[in-house]
């Protein structure tokens, strides 16, 4: 049984209440370890801790920033075994899907720890008798809420570009996945990050997040999460008028057309809505497939999807309670009238018999309109949609609350162009699923959020352009 605190100033420190929460590892739904459980007077002892190292952190060198988060980089590798080891003791996934999840923390460190050579801002030309030029300033204090299904890489990917931009952090993970947020801190402490440039915050959302937006000093919030969360987030943000990145929740289209090289698209669809067991936002869950195609795709499906296995190359479902919710989506479908391809039950896994496994499920015959086309799942599910036009597949991808992923399976580069260009969403793929890399800007339309992680682009997030304006005398021959 382990037992975490909170990181506050570069050391451990116990709630100041003294109360924890259990943490349950999902792949045996048992009782692990135990978690700090975080409120209001922890969050002022790290928000004080982070305003402590704010100044000092904005003024380093920017090669020195630089270096040290390409150390931090160095230092998730060299304890990558370690990490994914954390990331599976807390959410079952399988190790590949953990080391990737690593390696990918360690690359946002490593990308966002050379873009402190970029200009800090422009000169602008105005007029000969005034010297105008902006300069990016951060915020301050961020504050970075993050979930449970990618835990180390959300923190990384929020935290990276936010010390990048002379930011300080005050991260709080989800409460049932703290292990490795705890240790991405004490690691970058060890590659030379100063004490108080990250402090991490444990506990429940209701408790020890919603005190991390309202504290006075935190001037931006980086969420990932719920739609629901990122809404009271929001409210809290619009009265004390401070800025917000919202990554939220999806129901991303996946189209099929005729035209497709269909046995990779089945393959690669089933790895979109299976991928950490369906608990990605980004997941291709709305498969539409040109009627042409239907039986054939759903024949490939189904072999890719049974071919995965539960409790090996398939993970469990995070809690107890999105495993019940997950099959609560099952008498929804029956009820629905959509059919049952494969899945649709709990998958038992030897040696495991309180495991949250769910079996890979395919839905076929699904209208738009039903409940599980429309409603996130966050398991391993995926419903599959006929369409017989171009213009239908895109009215029916925009035909949701969500706009976070567009996935397009053709070979008529044209047709990828324009419906690309139509669909409402923040990322569109072609011939490809989820590339995840760190250089491309990521985020929502509509429900799915606003603001966008990864890339340069986030960095334009993490901080205020200030424009200085300086009057220049004439010479004395009058001229400038
Ligand atoms: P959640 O919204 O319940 O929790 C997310 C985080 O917010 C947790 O740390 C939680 O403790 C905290 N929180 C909860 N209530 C809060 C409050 N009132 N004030 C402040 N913080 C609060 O989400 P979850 O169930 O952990 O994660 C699943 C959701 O996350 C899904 O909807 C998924 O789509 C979304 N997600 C989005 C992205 C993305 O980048 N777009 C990535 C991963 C997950």
């Amino acid at each position: 049984m382990y037992r975490l605190e909170h990181w506050i100033g570069g050391a451990l420190v116990a709630p100041e209440r003294g109360a924890y929460l259990d943490a349950v590892n999902p792949a045996t739904g048992q009782v692990a370890g135990q978690v700090a459980a975080g409120d209001r007077a922890d969050v002022d002892r790290a928000v004080a801790a982070a305003q402590a190292a704010a100044e000092g952190w904005r003024r380093y060198p920017a090669a020195e920033r630089g270096r040290i988060m390409l150390a931090i980089a160095a230092a998730l590798r060299a304890n990558r075994d370690r990490l994914a080891a954390l990331e599976r003791a807390d959410t079952g996934k399988p190790l590949p899907t953990a080391l990737a999840e690593v390696e990918g923390s360690a690359a946002y460190f490593e990308f966002y720890g050379s873009l402190v050579y970029l200009p800090a801002g422009d000169v602008l030309d105005v007029a000969p008798d005034q010297h105008v030029f902006t300069r990016r300033e951060p915020f301050g204090i961020v504050g970075v809420i993050t979930p449970w299904n990618l835990p180390l890489n959300q923190a990384a990917r929020a935290i990276a570009p936010a010390l990048t931009a002379g930011n300080v952090v005050v991260a709080k993970p989800s409460e049932v996945t703290s292990q490795s947020t705890l240790a991405l801190a004490e690691l970058a402490a060890g590659a030379g990050l100063p004490a108080g440039v990250i402090n991490v915050v444990l506990g429940t959302g209701p408790e020890a997040g919603e005190a991390i937006v309202r504290h006075p000093q935190v001037r931006k919030v980086a969420f990932t999460g719920s739609v629901g969360v990122g809404q009271a987030i929001g409210r809290i943000a619009a009265d004390r008028i401070i800025p917000l990145t919202l990554e939220l929740g999806g129901k991303s289209a996946n189209i099929i057309f005729e035209d497709a090289d269909l046995d990779l698209a089945a393959r690669e669809s089933v790895r979109g809505f299976t991928l950490n067991a369906g608990q990605v936002c980004s997941a291709g869950t709305r498969i539409l497939v040109q009627r042409g195609v239907y039986d054939r795709f759903l024949d490939a499906a189904r072999t890719a999807a049974e071919a995965l296995i539960p409790g090996d190359t398939l993970g469990p479902i995070i809690t107890e309670a999105q495993f019940r919710r997950v099959q609560g989506f099952f008498e929804v479908a029956r009820q629905d009238g959509a059919r049952l391809v494969t899945g649709g039950r709990v998958a038992e896994v030897a040696g495991h018999p309180q495991g949250h496994f769910i079996a890979p499920t395919l839905y076929a015959d699904v209208s738009n309109d039903m409940r599980i086309a429309r409603q996130e799942i966050f398991g391993p599910v995926g419903v599959v949609i006929p369409f017989d036009t171009e213009a239908e597949a895109v009215a029916l991808a925009n035909d949701s609350e969500y706009g976070l992923i567009g996935t397009l399976w053709t070979r008529d580069v044209s047709r990828a162009l324009r419906v690309a260009d139509r669909i409402e969403a923040g990322q569109i793929f072609v011939n490809v699923w989820n590339t995840m890399s760190v250089q491309t800007p990521f985020g929502g339309h509509k429900n799915s959020g606003y603001g966008r992680e990864k890339g340069i682009e986030a960095l334009h997030h993490y901080g205020h352009v200030k424009t200085v304006t300086l009057r220049v005398d004439p010479a004395p021959d009058g001229r400038h």
